[in-house]
């Protein structure tokens, strides 16, 4: 463990480590295990949740009394936020991109029943609306603090050093990691705790919205500044940061056959629920990758569920769900 930092502790950890012995159908294919950061427990858990825990400690530390924060409508990271504000008696606004939608639902409704106030862009920069949020806040006295988007910086980035140290002892060591990559954290976090605490496999991250050479400098230069900050010396080779643009598909949030299809097999063959926009993308991506033998027969394959339950609820209408009756 880090002796640097003190984190708050609410999440319901370590999360359990499954295999799935079901979703490939045949004998012969990687060996698959899943990390259930799903199960993270507050307001329906996901990966923001381990963060949370280092940034509140920061914000409770220097006295803040109001998070700030911003993410798009279905944002799983404003929704644990707001969570996690209720849970230690601070305020929450949240900065969500776009106008109020016409139905309230998924993770917009569980912001309003987690007491948060939102602030909707309507057409404006999303940082720069934050930043003025801040400001504003600010000004009123309401003593704010502001959590980066994704929660991605060098404490966010240590959670997920850490969760690594969590699945090592567990007693997973295997071939390859694959998730669901966005802001960056929990792939900069995974690589540094593979660095610190001896994982030697892959760390595949499949990238959600951002080109492979953008979301690759965004993840080093995390592990750098996160790695200078502990004050640890962490190489990093080329192909230590490896991302996976192939399945961006329609853009961020569309819900192709890609991730129709994870949602299906992850549900019908293993009961477990992924999300239509980050873990559905990665898993498809995942058995994909398998299907063309760029993952190999005889790995040993952590999938890691990141989260985000909850936005089923508001793309229902786009999943495209096979009877199998
Ligand atoms: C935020 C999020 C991610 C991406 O994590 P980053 O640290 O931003 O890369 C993946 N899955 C889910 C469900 C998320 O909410």
């Amino acid at each position: 463990m880090n002796e640097k930092f003190e984190p708050l502790r609410f999440a319901h950890l370590p999360t359990p480590l499954e295999h799935l012995s079901r979703l490939l159908n045949r004998e012969d294919g990687p060996d698959l295990w899943i990390k259930r950061d799903d199960q993270t427990g507050l307001a329906f858990g996901g990966n923001k949740t381990r963060k949370l825990e280092y940034l509140l400690a920061d914000a409770l530390n220097i006295g803040a009394r109001t998070l700030i924060t911003r993410g798009a409508i279905q944002s799983n990271h404003c929704r644990q936020t707001a969570a996690a504000a209720a849970r230690t008696g601070l305020n929450c606004t949240l900065v969500l991109t776009g106008d109020p939608p016409e139905e309230i639902t998924g993770n917009v409704l569980l912001d309003e029943l987690l007491g948060a106030l939102i602030v909707w862009t309507s057409g404006n920069d999303p940082e720069t609306v934050m930043h003025q949020t801040f400001g504003e806040a600010q000004e009123r006295g309401l003593k704010p603090y502001l959590i980066p988007y994704g929660g991605s910086n060098h404490l966010g980035v240590l959670a997920y050093a850490e969760a690594m140290q969590e699945v090592i002892q567990q007693g997973f060591s295997g071939d390859r990691i694959v998730l669901a990559s966005s802001s960056g954290g929990t792939q900069a976090g995974l690589c540094l705790g593979a660095a610190l605490y001896g994982f030697e496999g892959k760390i595949t991250g499949i990238s959600v919205d951002l080109p492979a050479g953008e979301l690759t400098e965004i993840i080093t230069k995390l592990i750098e500044t996160t790695s200078s900050w502990l004050d640890v010396n962490v190489q990093i080779h080329e192909g230590t940061v490896e991302v996976n643009d192939a399945y961006l598909g329609e853009g961020y949030g569309v819900v192709g056959e890609i991730e129709s299809g994870a949602i299906d097999a992850f549900a019908k063959k293993e009961g477990i629920l992924l999300d239509p926009v980050y873990t559905a993308r990665a898993a498809g991506g995942m058995l994909d990758m398998i299907h063309r033998g760029e993952i190999e027969s005889d790995e040993k394959v952590l999938f890691w569920h990141t989260g985000g339950t909850p936005a089923i609820f508001a793309y229902g209408e786009e999943i495209t769900v096979e009877s199998s009756q």
